[in-house]
């Protein structure tokens, strides 16, 4: 077995669209920054990739390269997903923590787990997701998220 951890933050910005873990989330502001600015596919992808030692995310998808500008977040960690695959490694499980002021994640926790669990190929009760506020961190105009995988080589 191996473990992968990722870290990601964007700032909200207003008018865009909000994407967290691919569901979109009504809110009047979104992540800014590379591609759709999905914070917790982010995460979850550098940790991915970091399990098999892989580049991170903005290597193999340089913000600076346009291809990559308001991209689905899902390309990526399909990448991420195919590269572990390919190093004969499968996802067990995967734990994250979201920090942020607002919007309130809870009436939506269901439904991140939910898709990043299809994402990924594996059950919902295997994603783990929590939800912060940034206590005494003055990060309230940004998103966080941390996450951990772990992955076991396939027989
Ligand atoms: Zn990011």
């Amino acid at each position: 077995m191996r473990i992968g951890y990722g870290w990601d933050s964007h700032e909200f910005k207003a008018g865009i669209p909000l994407k967290i873990g691919g569901v979109s989330l009504p809110h009047d502001k979104g992540l800014g920054g590379h591609s759709d600015g999905d914070v917790l596919l982010h995460a979850i992808t550098d940790a991915l990739l970091g399990a098999i030692a892989a580049p991170d995310i903005g290597t193999l998808f340089p913000p600076s390269d346009p291809q990559w500008k308001g991209a689905d977040s899902a390309v990526f960690l399909r990448e991420a997903l195919k590269r572990v695959r390919a190093a004969r490694y499968a996802v067990v499980n995967v734990d994250s923590t979201l920090i942020l002021a607002v919007p309130k994640i809870g009436p939506h926790a269901k439904k991140i787990r939910e898709q990043v669990a299809e994402l990924l190929g594996v059950a919902p009760d295997c994603v783990g997701l929590k939800a912060k506020t940034p206590e005494g961190m003055g990060t309230d105009n940004a998103a966080i998220a941390h996450a951990v995988v772990l992955v076991e080589r396939k027989p």
